[in-house]
């Protein structure tokens, strides 16, 4: 077997994945459900899909689970002003981001958890806590006392001087909305006392009436779901500090083992020089990139094709550059499916031809090497001289790597898909009934999607554009 190696942020270096037999466990952070995830989040869960898809197909099977932040901040006032509750409230953002994720072709999670549904778990870390004195109450709320867990900043390297100043700036805005009466400025809260803004969000606890804080969440389930020690643990670059490293220090503190082995963190989506972020105002949902008339798969290609550890600039050439990779690769997977029809995760035992792009995903996840090392050997062969059982061998590899990647590649006879009949159908009973604008309206959004509508007397046909 080869094995895939990994970068480490926990000890700064690439090291080598061993599987552990029966299952491989990893937790991703998930959604804030408040709003739209938009594509920098994407970016996020679409390498961790690859990775999710890679460890399928290297055979150390991967047991995921991938939370769902749905009461914090955020989503109780948002919520209040929405006037639903918060359960309709999360509910409907979370269901929108399923549905996203699907369009995407990213793997579902095998365990889903919500914080809301684990209040008792985290309300039982905490009394644990509390009992190991590295947890203190004070006015209804509870903080975790950073000056007790000796191994603060492993993660992040941030410590010291350094965090007070941080605790009130850069990550103030997450801090400070969690600020009451602590004993160190770098302590973090793990129970909120209610506050006349959380409406009925609330819950009981042996400190009063209140909610978990944000990091406490994370620790709880992945420790309730995968143990506590878990394989690996992943997200976007800014949850290392300070989310990560009180995620290490709530769980060590609590369990006296060692929470993650390997640390992943996946670097920014960026717009113009800055992250993209809801709270600058520069974000794109995939809805937004649809309606300017590229699909979902397009924009998975967009997102994962620069390397996870280097942040990516993303522009509307950069769509334009995928759309025509991933028509070339079409072409290849209409030929090669002549020969082969895999298309699930299954390894080729031996690579004689895209052997150097399956190493480069095994080589730090090198998402831009593979698919460069790809579209060389592909172009640079000519399939006719080959035997029979090496045009096999090669639709093989290829459809092991499109599934590593996540590819759906639309071939030429490729059925239409479900909302564009749809759409479509919509459109001619508008026609019919003389609403025109409408009529044309829907016709330009199936052309953005792709497809073309040609009318005939009693009916219509569709066609790829
Ligand atoms: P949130 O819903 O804000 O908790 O974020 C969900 C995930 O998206 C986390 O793993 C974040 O680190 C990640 N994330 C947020 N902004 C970006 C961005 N611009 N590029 C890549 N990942 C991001
Ligand atoms: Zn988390």
């Amino acid at each position: 077997m080869k094995y895939l190696t990994l970068h480490n942020t926990l000890t700064k270096r690439l090291e080598r994945i061993v599987p552990k037999g029966e299952r491989f466990t990893i937790y991703f952070c998930g959604p804030t459900v408040y709003n739209y995830a938009h594509i920098g989040n994407f970016r996020t869960y679409l390498i961790e899909d690859v990775l999710v898809r890679l460890l399928k197909l290297a055979g150390y099977r991967p047991f995921v689970a991938r939370n769902i932040t749905d009461v914090d901040d955020k989503t109780i006032r948002d919520s209040q002003k929405s006037g639903m509750t918060l359960a309709e409230f999360t509910k409907k953002y979370s269901d929108i981001f399923r549905e996203d994720c699907a369009k995407l072709n990213i793997l579902p999670p095998d365990i889903e958890p919500r914080a809301a549904a684990h209040i008792g778990e985290q309300i039982a870390m905490i009394r644990t806590l509390i009992e190991r004195n590295h947890a203190y109450e004070s006015e209804n709320s509870v903080y975790f006392r950073v000056g007790s867990f000796e191994n603060y900043g492993c993660l992040s390297n941030v410590g010291g001087r350094e965090l007070q100043t941080q605790a009130f700036d850069s990550a103030g805005k997450r801090n400070m909305a969690d600020e009451y009466e602590r004993e160190d400025a770098s302590d973090f809260v793990l129970w909120k006392a209610r506050k006349p803004e959380d409406g009925e969000n609330f819950w009981e606890s042996p400190w009063g009436e209140g909610r978990p804080g944000w990091h406490i969440e994370c620790s709880a389930m992945a420790i309730k779901y995968l143990g506590e020690t878990i394989d690996l643990h992943g997200g976007g670059v800014d949850l290392c500090f300070p989310h990560h490293e009180n995620e290490i220090a709530q769980s060590e503190a609590c369990t006296g083992k060692q929470f993650v082995r390997h640390w992943m963190h996946i670097a920014h989506l960026m717009v113009d020089g800055a992250k993209m972020a809801k709270s600058l105002g520069n974000m794109h949902t995939l809805r937004d990139i649809e309606e300017a008339g590229f699909t979902a798969d397009t924009l998975r290609y967009c997102l994962v094709s620069g390397h996870y550890r280097q942040p990516l600039n993303f522009t509307m050439n950069g769509l334009h550059a995928a759309d025509n990779a991933l028509k070339k690769l079409a072409k290849y997977d209409e030929n090669f499916s002549k020969f082969s029809k895999n298309s699930g995760p299954s390894l080729p035992t031996t690579w004689l031809f895209l052997g150097e792009a399956y190493d480069a995903l095994l080589n730090d996840l090198n998402v831009p090497l593979c698919l460069g090392n790809l579209f060389k050997v592909l172009g640079s062969m000519d399939i006719s001289e080959f035997s029979f059982d090496q045009k096999i061998a090669l639709a093989e590899e290829f459809f092991a790597l499109k599934y590593a990647l996540g590819l759906r590649l639309e071939r030429e006879n490729a059925p239409i898909p479900g909302d564009i009949w749809a759409l479509a159908n919509v459109r001619w009973q508008a026609k019919m009934q003389k609403n025109y604008t409408l009529a044309d309206e829907l016709r330009i959004r199936i052309e953005k999607a792709g497809w073309l509508v040609n009318d005939a007397q009693t009916s219509f046909t569709i066609v790829k554009k």
